[in-house]
């Protein structure tokens, strides 16, 4: 036993650190061992029993139910207010949209409205729902949704209105009372993706923070997601999705009795659940408590007002938008480096920043979700990035080949088949194996002059070669 574990460790090492606030992106730290423990200690004793039957343990109905009202009294929920424990936040969105559609079975193409910045968690909805999706750009300085813009876009058949309390991308509250607004004025569905913020924004309100209002006390808002695996600092597989009420939660519910088996009876799009995750989020939460809570986020206002302050004094870079959380995407102020090499150069430094591609009004950034455990490391965070954009000055811009530039940009990915794309990642050093290069630079410019549907088929590629097994 100890063998495997030590081989499970030595594997766990070669991963990002999850802890110590040098990972900002995918990854939580409170900064509290003892937090870990208990996760793990909960998670334990109830990873055998299963959510498949409510009935057969009790012990997670009570924790979830637990946990929806925790959610739902820090949202501005009221005794009518319902919600449902999902794997993550994706599961929260595709059930909210699953709900909308549902609700209104008679519709021949049901649409979503969204924001441009909403989550792609929405786009993985539309495309598995079969809903038509409505893409309403942002303004494209602030980066919020524009809500006359979104108000325009409703029509017959919208059934759900989407906006984010903050965006992923830029870290924004979308203007949520206007837009709700317009949603209830044509009686459909809104739903507040705060599966970032949600956690964390009512405790900044309380530290004083100017957070727009985007929860159940802004009328018309009909849902929330928020995930208690990232400010909740809960280990990963737990989200919560609220409904204002039940009515508007019974769609996503499923059930079949027509099988020889027991009736099938679904709150989430999974059947067997773990009550691991569920368990070790219910100790967390309750371990932590308000106060807990209260002063996490604290230091994490602390350590994203010291940074986003520190990368606003760094020659070159710019922050987007005015953040209202814990996230902060910066670019290039000017030309003549390449904010690729500034994120391989922070990895060497032993920081992993994450890159989010041109889109729409954002131009190409770094993105940071920064945690409690970012609190006191920010000078050296950002000592680090100074010299990483002196650095990436002195390399100068990474260049494609203006042939192969060419070539990327005239690639219909319809009609490629695997073995060219094969040879297409080849090109671009993408070829699985050990994953990726220390230097992802080229590969990202490369990347970057893909049009968005070849850079997707790329990736899918890419991910299909990751997860081919090797010989044993
Ligand atoms: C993280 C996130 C999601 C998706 O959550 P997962 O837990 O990664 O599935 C959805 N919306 C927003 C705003 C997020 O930040």
């Amino acid at each position: 036993m100890n063998e495997v574990l030590a081989q499970l460790r030595e594997l766990r090492a070669g991963d990002l650190p999850t802890h110590g606030g040098r990972t900002l992106a995918y990854v939580y730290d409170s900064g509290l061992s003892e937090v870990d423990e208990i996760a793990a200690a909960a998670h334990a004793l109830a990873s055998s029993a299963n959510g498949l039957d409510p009935t057969a343990f009790p012990s997670l109905l009570r924790m979830e139910n637990d946990l929806v009202a925790t959610a739902a009294g820090l949202l501005g929920g009221d005794a009518e207010t319902v919600g449902t424990v999902t794997s993550g936040g994706t599961e929260s969105c595709l059930l909210a949209v699953l709900a909308a559609r549902d609700a209104r079975p008679g519709l021949a193409a049901p649409g979503l409205v969204l924001a441009e910045t909403a989550h792609a968690a929405f786009h993985k909805a539309a495309h598995l729902f079969g809903v038509r999706k409505v893409v309403v750009p942002v303004d494209p300085v602030t980066f919020r949704a524009d809500p006359a813009a979104m108000a325009a876009a409703i029509d017959e058949s919208t059934v759900l209105v989407v906006a984010s309390a903050p965006s992923y991308a830029h870290g924004v509250v979308d203007p949520i009372p206007e837009i709700a607004a317009a949603a209830a004025a044509r009686g459909v569905r809104m739903h507040v993706d705060g599966c970032i913020g949600a956690w964390v924004l009512p405790y900044l309100a309380r530290l004083g923070a100017d957070v727009p209002p985007f929860d159940f006390r802004v009328p018309g808002v009909t849902s929330i997601s928020v995930d208690l695996h990232k400010y909740a600092y809960c280990a990963k597989g737990v989200s919560v999705l609220l409904h204002a009420n039940a009515g508007l939660r019974r769609t996503h519910y499923f059930a079949s009795a027509d099988w020889p088996g027991y009736t099938m009876l679904n709150p989430t799009l999974q059947s067997t659940r773990s009550g691991g995750p569920l368990a070790a989020a219910w100790a967390v939460v309750r371990h932590l408590g308000d106060e807990g809570y209260l002063r996490l986020a604290e230091v994490t206002r602390e350590a994203v007002a010291r940074i986003r302050a520190g990368i606003e004094g760094i020659n070159g870079l710019r922050v987007l938008g005015d953040p209202d959380s814990t996230l902060i995407a910066f670019t290039a102020a000017a030309p003549g480096f390449d904010l690729f090499t500034v994120a391989d150069e922070m990895k060497v430094r032993g920081w992993y920043v994450q890159p989010q591609f041109a889109h729409g009004s954002s131009p190409l950034n770094l993105h940071l979700t920064v945690t409690a455990a970012n609190h006191g490391s920010e000078a050296e965070f950002l000592a680090d990035l100074t010299a990483s954009v002196l650095a990436a000055k002195s390399a100068g811009p990474v260049t494609v080949d203006p042939d192969v530039a060419a070539f990327v940009a005239a690639l219909d990915p319809e009609t490629l088949t695997t073995e060219q794309f094969g040879d297409l990642l080849a090109a671009a050093g993408l070829t699985g194996g050990d994953g990726l290069p220390d230097r992802m630079a080229p590969i990202n410019a490369l990347l970057a002059t893909a049009a968005e549907p070849l850079r997707e088929r790329l990736l899918l590629e890419f991910l299909g070669a990751l997860y081919t097994p090797g010989p044993h």
